[in-house]
């Protein structure tokens, strides 16, 4: 038998006073514990450390350190490249850190780095409030906050981390800092679209706003009826008002409730609404758009966001094989349009197809050098989904997305929104910093010189 401890035996007995969890490969819950929302992503960590305070974070930290094992940091789960999990390394995992607090007279909600979405929606709703954020609440608030965040409240508040008014962090060298406007500022601006580039977010404070019931869902028209819907839609989004947003869309409609049966499986072209308004000026918004064609289903209604925000959990559940890829786009020429379509009447399985993500309106009241999140200026964020319940079609899932990725890429603003990419190397990552990446590398430089904190989109510390 070998008398070499592995990491988590090493980790039992040098971790003395660490209150969380230690789960190693010989554990049972290992494979519950490794296993991410991405199925095709299948990493075997050595240690996996359910952290349940700030000084179990920075313990975690050193001990990566001190064995020289790469450090993995996770709160949801969700990325789809995978990135809150590392073979044969150390993961700090977040999801004992559920503490969450909301001052409804100040407006503003304290929220642990292990927290879901929906578990926010549910502590700001009963006040009639809300932070913007995605349009799945399984997802973790620590990954989406940190690249960024957009979703159905982005024109009206702007990004998830506009509404950010402070961080706390525990930094490669274990120190724990408040990141805000007055306390370390840099680093507040870095971790504003950064991601985990610069330590490990153990709380948010965040501003929450007034958000009660909206009129939201989906309406689907024929996919043949694209070039004249899409065409319609990007005249139509710039003029609609801030508390109108509309994500244009690309699906086959699932065959099950509450679609209508006369459609499932019908490839079709959308747009998921919400307006955070009365019926009138809903109405009014989606008007032009319902009147270039007769759609196959109309499902919008009156709901609270948080329902809303959690209306396509069903179909986007753990477990799924996962490959996708982004762009930011400005315009969407008729040649962008007529290869959207073509794509999708090519899906490979009934969970694939596209968004186009509004993030003009509140977002563009930022400034590009504002926070790390470069592309202030575009009017979209495009993800190009492939998923599938079915392993044996990893492969296609994947040339179907890379190839749809690659013939819409020149028509794309260049960069990507930094959590709806892959692996696709650090050209990618500059890219989507683009004049901000510089001075993202100084802050590295500052606070993780030695890139403990390097498993996620990586900012190279500059030298
Ligand atoms: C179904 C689905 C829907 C989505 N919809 C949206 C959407 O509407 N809007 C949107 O903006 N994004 C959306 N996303 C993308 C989402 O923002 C990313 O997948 C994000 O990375 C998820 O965060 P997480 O905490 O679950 O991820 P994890 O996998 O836990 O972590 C992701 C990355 O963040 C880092 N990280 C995680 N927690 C911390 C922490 N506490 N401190 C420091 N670093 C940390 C990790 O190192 C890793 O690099 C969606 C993703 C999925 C799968």
């Amino acid at each position: 038998m070998s008398t070499i401890a592995s990491p988590a035996q090493a980790a039992r007995s040098e971790l003395r006073s660490y209150a969380g969890e230690l789960i190693g490969p010989d554990d049972a819950g290992y494979d519950d514990a490794r296993a991410l929302f991405n199925a095709m992503i299948d990493k075997r960590p050595a240690l996996i450390a359910r952290c349940r305070t700030a000084d179990d974070v920075a313990a975690v930290i050193a001990f990566a350190r001190e064995h020289a094992l790469p450090l993995a940091v996770r709160a949801g789960g969700h990325n789809g490249g995978g990135l809150g999990s590392v073979d044969d390394g150390v993961v700090c995992d977040l999801s004992h850190l559920k503490d969450i607090s909301v001052d409804a007279a100040a407006g503003t909600v304290r929220v642990g780095g292990g927290c879901l979405w929906g578990e926010v929606d549910a502590a700001t709703q009963p006040h009639g409030l809300a932070v913007p954020a995605g349009i799945i609440s399984t997802t973790g608030v620590a990954g989406l906050t940190l690249g960024g965040g957009h979703g159905y409240l982005t024109r009206r508040y702007g990004l998830t981390i506009d509404n950010l008014l402070s961080a706390e962090l525990v930094l490669a060298d274990g120190r724990k800092v408040t990141a805000s406007a007055d306390e370390h500022p840099d680093l507040f601006w870095a971790i504003r679209g950064g991601g985990g580039n610069f330590g490990v977010a153990i709380e948010f404070t965040f501003r929450a706003q007034t958000v009660d019931t909206v009129v939201g869902g989906p309406t689907f028209w024929a996919i043949e009826d694209t070039e004249e819907l899409l065409a319609a839609y990007r005249e139509w989004l710039p003029s609609a008002p801030r508390n109108v947003m509309g994500f244009f869309n690309f699906h086959t409609v699932p065959p099950g409730p509450p679609f209508p049966e006369a459609i499932h499986l019908r490839k079709v072209c959308g747009v998921v609404w919400c307006v955070d308004g009365t019926d009138e000026e809903a109405e009014r918004a989606m008007a032009p758009l319902l009147g270039v064609a007769e759609p196959l289903m109309h499902g919008v209604g009156r709901m609270p966001l948080k329902d809303l925000n959690s209306a396509f959990d069903g179909l986007y559940g753990p477990g799924d094989q996962w490959y996708w890829r982004g762009d930011f786009v400005r315009e969407i020429p008729d040649q962008a349009i007529a290869a959207n379509r073509a794509w999708n009447e090519r899906m490979p399985g009934f969970k694939c197809g596209s968004h186009l993500y509004p993030i003009d309106g509140a977002a563009h009241d930022v400034g590009v050098g504002d926070t790390a999140f470069a592309y202030r200026d575009v009017t979209w964020s495009q993800v190009f989904i492939g998923v599938d319940p079915d392993p044996a079609a990893a492969d296609t899932l994947r040339d179907w997305t890379v190839g749809y990725w690659e013939e819409l890429h020149p028509h794309s603003a260049g960069g990507a929104y930094v959590n709806f990419m892959m692996d696709e190397g650090q050209e990618r990552v500059r890219a989507t910093y683009g004049p901000n990446y510089d001075r993202l590398a100084q802050v590295k430089a500052a606070y993780d010189p030695d890139n403990v904190f390097r498993v996620n989109q990586n900012i190279h510390p500059a030298s």
